[in-house]
């Protein structure tokens, strides 16, 4: 239990509804989109698809965490 990957990062993916960039951010096993701006989640899989470098990078260390 020595190793904590973040539990968010910063992507520059807007928000659908208010244009902002949004923060993905990991519960348990599942990972969601965050609107800091408007304290909304979003299902994270319309996002994957054009996914920044930042959401990659956690996506990564999200599959990583699991083995
Ligand atoms: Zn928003």
């Amino acid at each position: 239990m020595g190793y904590f990957a973040a539990r968010q990062a910063q992507t520059t993916l807007p928000c659908p509804k208010c244009g902002q960039a949004l923060l993905v951010e990991r519960s348990c096993r599942e990972a969601h989109m965050l609107c800091p701006h408007c304290r909304q989640r979003f299902d994270i899989k319309p996002f994957i698809a054009r996914a920044d470098e930042a959401l990659e990078r956690f996506l990564e260390g999200l599959y990583l965490d699991r083995i």
